[in-house]
């Protein structure tokens, strides 16, 4: 596996692949890698030449108070999970090369897809993503690029972005990895204590009570809703953020049922923000998880 930290490197090395008509995947991270990163690698390495795997703790997608310093970081780890999947090139970029002196140049989608949800109690956050992923695409000139719907709302934001910026590349959004109790998987379950792990998986257990409702025929966003945070709130020392039903492309919200849509859920388990989804057709589009 090439590990390349210069982004003139990794601009070099990519027009090369692209001269001799190779296919490009990136799939963009923050590192402390999971099965959710490696599934997202082991699509690109099955439909691309040439699996090129970010590995870069974006400070602009931050909030003040956010936990930027405590987020986890184990390179060695993460090269060595990378290296063993196959994946060609480990791009793990300096900040000071991403972001030199003077840096001024931000993206920002608006409009509820980026601030809905997420984008209302973290201002700001979508714009770091939006631009750090710009940033990855013109690095790495991917023609495929992989996301999680574990985080939907951004999966969505980049979408607007590709598409409003006329940008040259596919993006794939991939299913949830789960743990065996149904726990999304994500770097910040490192922050759980045992305890609250254990009450962690009761977001996944609301989620998919909500989702049974719908198929089984109801529609009323209200009445799943109720449910979903009822499920939630049987567990103690959880807060919730946002409950929602939306819109899966828009993000706006739904009162009924009819389109294809997203259950959306943050809470907060100590210290710790957890974010989940599950998506859900309107009866009328047969009803597809
Ligand atoms: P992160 O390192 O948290 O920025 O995530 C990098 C990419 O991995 C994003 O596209 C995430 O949506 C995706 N991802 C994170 N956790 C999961 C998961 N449990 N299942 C699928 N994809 C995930």
């Amino acid at each position: 596996m090439n590990v390349i930290v210069s982004p003139e490197e990794m601009k070099r090395f990519s027009q090369a692949c692209r001269d001799s008509g190779k296919r490009i995947g990136l799939v963009a991270t923050m590192g402390s890698l999971h099965e959710g990163h490696l599934s997202l690698a082991r699509s690109s390495l099955s439909e691309c030449d040439v699996t090129v795997v970010s590995v870069f703790v974006n400070p602009c997608q931050f909030c003040p108070g956010e936990d930027l310093e405590k987020y986890p970081r184990d390179m060695e780890k993460d090269r060595a999970l990378l290296e063993k999947e196959g994946v060609d090139v480990l791009f793990a970029p300096d900040e000071s090369e991403m972001y030199p002196g003077g840096y001024s140049t931000f993206v920002e989608v608006k409009g509820p897809v980026s601030e809905a949800l997420c984008g209302a109690s973290r201002p700001g956050h979508f714009s770091g993503v939006s631009t750090v992923v710009a940033k990855l695409f013109n690095i790495t000139s991917p023609h495929i690029s992989y996301f999680g719907r574990k985080d939907a709302q951004q999966a969505a934001v980049i979408i607007r972005m590709v598409r409003d910026l006329d940008i040259d590349v596919d993006i794939r959004v991939m299913p949830v990895v789960r743990e065996s109790d149904g726990l999304a998987m994500s770097s910040r379950n490192n922050y759980l204590s045992e305890e609250e792990r254990g009450r962690a998986s009761v977001v996944y257990r609301a989620l998919e009570k909500g989702r049974k409702m719908a198929v089984s025929g109801e529609t009323k966003a209200g009445k799943i809703l109720e449910k979903v945070k009822d499920v939630i709130m049987t567990e103690k020392g959880i807060s919730i953020d946002y409950v929602e039903m939306v819109d899966s492309l828009e993000m706006t919200p739904l009162e009924k049922l009819e389109t294809r849509a997203l259950i959306a859920v943050a809470v907060r388990i100590g210290q710790t923000r957890l974010i989940d989804n599950v998506i859900i057709d309107a009866p009328n589009q047969g009803g597809k998880n």
